[in-house]
């Protein structure tokens, strides 16, 4: 057994996506729960016990752990396979061994940001920097600060980058995989960062893996400028200064959000460790879930214009399909974090802090202050914009609460809250129901789960089926034609080895194929199973007789066509035997 297969029979993907995903068992081998790659209300997200993969009929996702856990925390395949060693005290093979090519560009790729750095923060001193000083004076940050976020500064030339890292043999393509670098049409390259002040952007270890670029003149744009998305950068996976923050999180159980770096660094400064931002992108679930792990609780702190309170409702539905609990930081005087730690200091920040308002008040207020609450219609108006929200609470007793709260807190008789719940929940049961039909017949069914679970039964059917032309003829005959070659090549045939062998399209029909099994098979369902397929190929072969005899015919090779027909004689008199 390799690693990676002894690695894969030491961990259950239960448990390892259970750490982020609420599973629900709904069925012998099949949990459930909502997708953590898409947003989703009603789950279609699965997890197979026994054949230890997930599938997701929404969005499509789907692999075994080692995937799910690339995926989930941007890792390469080897770090994955290092992060499952780690968690499940499993010891791992020397690195050359598994040092691929993508572990080298990812190597190749961090060295170049931590180059890049060096060179910025170099710059951001020299005399070229003089304007990029100017702006972090006039933003009135502390030298400390500077030094602390490793802000610096990318020079007008264009050619910085390039050139610094065609001295250190880096070739083209990794310098242009690297976001760092661009590539004009006539091949020459340049740097993307130029006359920018510079943030770099670090992962959860607190490597460099990107950077955002503020514009010192007016003219250039965008104002804010990140790295693209790269094989180290997966802009819906960061979130800036977690890799900081996350101590302090942990310690005070709980997060403060806000929008921009600005805003990260005058609120640290002003003495309060645990905050991080989405930059460059809406808040996304899998950012949630990076924090989420330090804690469930969360102040949200946005611009308090309507764009930034517009970003904090969206964010907010993801934070609460995530079971953050979450509160509206709101400051007075239209200042944002980093103005108002400056103006007010940390004291005022502190009292604002406490007092955020849980997200259900804050949003009833914005809702009443668009309705007329005197009204029934405007509390019903009310009432309609809010539960939804309420509904996406995924702790049951929590959404009661609140519920409740709402309630009285809008003026509202709690027996019209609660029949609004009982209908939301029934159409929410009806959609979970919701199974997606396999396309495959019963018996091409049957046969397929009896030769992926069963060795014994495999081994009596896989003969005869090797031989039925007609197999030829089923939307499933990839997945069969993988389990035979496999078959013969004498090695496993586990779910994982026919997986690997099928392109896309076969890998969701042998997901759907799995997931719609439930029971133990039995040996007289694989029986039945297998007499109806062998109908089928005498019902196949008859049929191509046919096409055969009228074809003989047509070109006038009557000797020919006599032949075929008695054939097709011998065949239906057989058939009549065996009662089709
Ligand atoms: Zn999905």
């Amino acid at each position: 057994m390799d690693f990676v297969e002894q690695l894969k029979s030491s961990v259950d993907i239960v448990s390892v996506v259970g750490e982020y995903v609420r599973l629900r068992r709904s069925g012998a081998n099949r949990y459930m729960g909502l997708c953590p790659f898409h947003n989703e209300k009603s789950p279609s997200f699965t997890v197979h016990v026994v054949h230890q993969f997930y599938k997701c009929f929404s969005c499509g996702a789907g692999g075994d752990v080692v995937k799910f856990v690339m995926e989930k925390e941007g890792l390469s395949f080897h770090e994955a396979l290092k992060s499952l060693a780690e968690r499940y005290g499993i010891p791992m093979p020397k690195r050359s061994q598994y040092a691929d090519e993508d572990s080298k560009l990812r190597g190749a790729l961090l060295a170049m940001h931590e180059q890049a750095e060096e060179t910025f923060r170099a710059n951001l001193k020299s005399p070229a920097g003089e304007t990029a000083r100017s702006y972090i004076a006039k933003r009135g940050l502390a030298q400390e600060t500077v030094e602390h976020f490793g802000l610096g500064y990318s020079d007008r030339s264009g050619r910085a980058l390039v050139r610094l890292f065609e001295q250190r043999g880096f070739p083209v393509a990794q310098m242009e995989e690297s976001g760092l670098v661009g590539k004009r049409q006539d091949g020459s390259l340049y740097d993307r960062f130029r006359n920018r002040l510079m943030f770099p952007i670090h992962n959860e270890s607190g490597k460099i893996i990107a950077f955002g670029g503020r514009a010192l003149s007016p003219d250039d744009e965008p104002k804010y400028l990140n790295s693209p998305e790269t094989p180290i950068y997966k802009k819906s996976h960061v979130l800036y200064n977690l890799h900081r923050a996350k101590e302090s999180v942990r310690k005070d159980d709980r997060v403060i959000l806000v929008e921009g770096y600005m805003d990260v660094i005058g609120v640290t400064a002003a003495g309060f460790r645990n905050v991080v931002a989405s930059c460059g992108t809406a808040l996304t679930a899998q950012q949630v879930q990076a924090v989420k792990r330090h804690s469930h609780r969360i102040a949200v702190n946005f611009d308090p214009d309507a764009p930034g309170a517009n970003a904090a409702e969206r964010s907010v539905d993801i934070l609460l399909a995530e079971g953050m609990q979450v509160r509206i930081v709101e400051l007075d005087g239209d200042l944002d974090p980093d103005e108002y730690c400056k103006e007010r200091g940390a004291r005022a920040y502190q009292e604002r802090l406490d007092g955020a308002k849980g997200y259900f008040y804050w949003l009833a207020d914005r809702a009443r202050a668009k309705h007329d609450m005197r009204t029934s219609e405007g509390k019903v108006a009310v009432l309609n914009f809010l539960l939804p929200k309420v509904q996406s609470i995924t702790d049951q007793l929590e959404r009661m609460t609140i519920a409740n709260d709402v309630a009285a807190y809008i003026g509202v008789d709690r027996g019209m809250v609660l029949d609004h719940f009982r209908k939301a929940v029934s159409e929410r049961n009806e959609k979970t129901i919701e199974r997606p039909k396999s396309p495959l017949r019963h018996d091409e069914r049957m046969l397929l789960i009896a030769l992926l679970t069963d060795a014994a039964l495999r081994s009596d059917i896989i003969g005869p089926l090797r031989s039925l032309e007609t197999i030829e003829t089923l939307p499933s005959r990839r997945i069969f034609q993988a389990i035979f070659a496999l078959d013969e090549a004498g090695g496993r045939v586990g779910f994982d080895e026919i997986n690997g062998r099928l392109e896309e399209a076969d890998q969701n029909l042998l997901a759907h194929t799995v997931l719609n099994d439930d029971s133990e098979i039995s040996q007289e369902e694989v029986s039945a199973a297998m007499e109806s397929m062998q109908r089928s190929e005498r019902q196949h072969i008859r049929v191509r007789l046919k096409t055969r005899i009228g074809e003989s015919e047509r070109a006038g090779r009557l000797d020919e066509a006599m032949r075929l027909t008695v054939e097709l004689q011998a065949l239906e008199r057989d058939a009549r035997v065996k009662r089709v």
